[in-house]
């Protein structure tokens, strides 16, 4: 049994959930619940507007629309590695978005123009002519 030392309740360890990363035993210190609702305040109050004005921010400084047809609805560009070797960049595209904010730094801290805005669909057939370049089988 623990306290969480926000909702200050007394409960079973199972609902604090163990700790990733850490000796196994080790319990998180806030329950489940709160440890929830804090992430997902912060989702919406913090990260959500920080992540679209950053997005923004970037698209701007790569000039704004798609580098192959001009597209310019922000809706539908994507921020792309030109040299395709970025790997650990397309990791961090997920929905993963502990790490999306870590990227759309990077790229904003880009001086070697190693990224560019695509479109969508300029994106999708880059990556479709990428992969059927690389496996000799398709
Ligand atoms: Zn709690
Ligand atoms: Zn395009």
């Amino acid at each position: 049994m623990k306290i969480c030392p926000k909702c200050l309740l007394l409960q079973e360890d199972s609902q604090f959930g163990q700790r990733r990363s850490r000796p196994l035993g080790q319990l998180n210190s806030r329950c489940r619940k709160c440890r929830a609702s804090h992430t997902l305040a912060y989702f919406h109050s913090t990260y959500k507007p920080r992540r679209i004005a950053l997005r923004y921010e970037v698209i701007l400084k790569l000039g704004g629309k798609c580098a192959h047809c001009s597209f310019a609805d922000e809706r539908a560009l994507e921020i792309d590695h030109v040299h395709n070797d970025g790997a650990e960049d397309r990791r961090s595209h997920s929905s993963a978005w502990g790490s999306s904010l870590t990227f759309l730094r990077k790229v904003l801290a880009d001086t070697t123009g190693a990224y560019q805005i695509l479109c969508s669909n300029c994106n999708r057939i880059k990556y479709c002519e990428t992969v059927s370049y690389k496996s000799e089988e398709v």
